[in-house]
């Protein structure tokens, strides 16, 4: 038979059909595409830095290839990369940890997606303080799991309250999810708003935590804290971290995880049947990276630091523009409902997502909807950008709103 004359019928999986595609991803493509067709587009969409993987990362690397690392890894990571990790949450977190307890992945996504995995069964409701990073209630939804959103506002830094989270428990809450700081309000949870938090949780000792922590270094405020650090939490808290974002590794691809033995076994067993374990040259420069001190990337998080005050500086002269002031990573996310029900340019604006689009279109700059974070007010824009980039961007925006 000719391959011609076959039917076909390719009917995707229900959970494919679900799944929401990366709002973060799928913008930067659109920028990407368009570009290629000669736009001037000014990406502010991906959270992404702009800087170089560090040299002395890049040698270790080298090295690594040099030194004939090429074979699979042990599923849950090297053991001297499990060592430096260990190392890690010591320095920098005061968090003890054994081998047993840590699993390094494929990117920290890899990691959430694990916990999810080997956590969640079907039904099971999982609280996600919004505005959250995009991926958490899609991965939570491919585990089976319910995402249940808590409205935040700028009145609490876009935080969760432990009124909130008391009252969205239910007998079938089995996680909670944040980042802090947080991708993309840049709000950080302070020592004694987790202590609220963890309070709340005494009474519920089947819900677990997952902290995501991938943006620590990248903090203009003081202290991190962590949820594992109060004695009381560590051994129901799952600490996620990763190189992408501090270290500028975003297309190396390790992430890792600290948690009770249990569910560190449980993500070792589930990857070894996924992916297995992560490139052995990203892991041994990972190894260096977290070696060294952080001072060696502080140049990097002190560049943030200025465009931060840059980007709200200009954002401040444009009306209907509200921001909280972001503590760390490196995305603002004003409420622009100002403009919900107006015409900009002969353009209707309904909602954040016609406003988003609106920028690409007439200002030529990618920014990301607050629908993909669970705030329907906001857009996000990254500002791992060079500081004529992020001026330019803002000048445009300015132009198209006024
Ligand atoms: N968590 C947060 C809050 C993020 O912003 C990102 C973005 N990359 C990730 C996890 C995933 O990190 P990775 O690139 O290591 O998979
Ligand atoms: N985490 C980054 C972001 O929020 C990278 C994109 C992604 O992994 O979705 O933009």
């Amino acid at each position: 038979m000719s391959t011609q004359a076959l039917e076909t019928n390719i009917q995707l999986s229900d959970k494919i059909n679900k799944l929401e595609a990366s709002a973060t991803l799928a913008m930067a493509a659109k920028a990407r595409e368009l570009r290629a067709e000669g736009k001037d587009i000014i990406g502010l969409s991906l959270g992404e830095p702009d800087f170089n993987t560090p040299d002395f990362i890049k040698e270790a690397a080298i090295q690594a290839v040099n030194d004939n690392y090429n074979s699979y890894t042990p599923v849950d990571g090297y053991a001297e990369l499990k060592d430096a990790i260990i190392t890690k949450f010591k320095r920098d977190n005061n968090l003890t940890y054994d081998h047993s307890q840590i699993v390094v992945s494929t990117g920290a996504k890899q990691s959430l997606y694990n916990v999810a995995q080997v956590y969640l069964n079907e039904g099971d409701e999982v609280i996600l303080p919004c505005p959250y990073w995009v991926s958490y209630s899609d991965i939570v939804k491919l585990a089976g799991g319910v995402p249940v959103e808590v409205q935040t506002s700028i009145a609490t830094d876009f935080k969760m309250t432990a009124e909130q989270l008391e009252k969205s428990i239910t007998p079938r809450t089995k996680m909670i999810w944040y980042s802090s700081p947080c991708n993309p309000s840049g709000s950080i949870y302070s020592k004694q708003e987790l202590r609220a938090l963890a309070d709340v949780l005494q009474k519920y000792p089947n819900i677990i935590v997952v902290s995501d922590e991938i943006y620590e270094h990248i903090n203009y405020a003081g202290d991190h804290a962590s949820m594992a650090q109060f004695d009381d939490m560590y051994n129901r808290t799952v600490t996620v971290n990763g190189v992408a974002k501090a270290f500028a590794m975003t297309g190396w691809r390790i992430g890792y995880i600290g948690a009770p033995k249990e569910i560190a076994r449980a993500c070792n067993k589930m990857q070894g049947q996924v992916t297995s374990g992560a490139n052995c040259i990203a892991q041994r420069a990972v190894i260096t990276a977290l070696e060294a001190p952080v001072s060696n990337i502080q140049y990097m998080i002190t560049e943030f630091k200025n465009r931060r005050q840059l980007i709200l500086d200009l954002l401040s002269e444009i009306p209907g523009f509200k921001c909280n002031t972001p503590e760390g990573a490196f995305y603002v996310f004003p409420d622009i409902s100002h403009y919900f029900g107006k015409t900009l340019n002969g353009n209707k604006i309904n909602n954040a997502s016609d406003f988003s689009m609106f920028l690409l279109e007439n200002a030529n700059v990618a920014t990301v909807t607050g629908d993909a974070f669970g705030n329907k007010n906001c857009i996000r824009i990254s500002y791992a950008a060079s500081t004529e980039q992020i001026t330019e961007a803002i000048r445009r925006i300015k132009e198209v709103v006024s």
